[in-house]
């Protein structure tokens, strides 16, 4: 699927947050999502030897938190440069069981693409939070 400008918009959200916040090596990925009615929320992951939280999960509180409980476009983006990354298998799974009906934008910068959650392949998390 093509990109909105609204898509745009929310991978400039992720990429601001992922610049402003992502700064250490506890903070290295950060996750934007929109709801049906515009509005945006975003969150970065929480590293931890303990196994910590990935940016998507915390934007899934965040928006709970907020009394939202539909999301409808998120994207991942990580720190230093590397652009927008897929959800790991665990978020995969999250994220499709809460909202079924998500659309992920994934793919290189120059070829991002908006994809339902059912259709992406799982990846290992330590492959997209590293
Ligand atoms: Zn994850």
């Amino acid at each position: 699927m093509e990109l909105r400008d609204t898509d745009r918009a929310l991978v400039q959200a992720a990429t601001a947050v992922a610049k402003l916040r992502c700064r250490s090596q506890n903070h290295t990925v950060a996750s934007a999502a929109r709801t049906p009615d515009g509005r945006v929320f975003t969150g970065v992951n929480v590293h931890h030897d303990t196994g910590g939280t990935c940016a998507e999960v915390i934007v899934v509180g965040t928006a709970a938190t907020q009394g939202v409980t539909g999301l409808e476009t998120l994207v991942t983006v990580a720190d230093r440069g590397r652009a927008v990354v897929p959800p790991c298998g665990r978020c995969l799974r999250l994220l499709g069981d809460y909202f079924p009906s998500l659309r992920v934008i994934v793919g290189p910068v120059d070829d991002l693409r908006v994809v339902p959650v059912a259709e992406l392949p799982p990846v290992a998390p330590s492959a997209v939070a590293g």
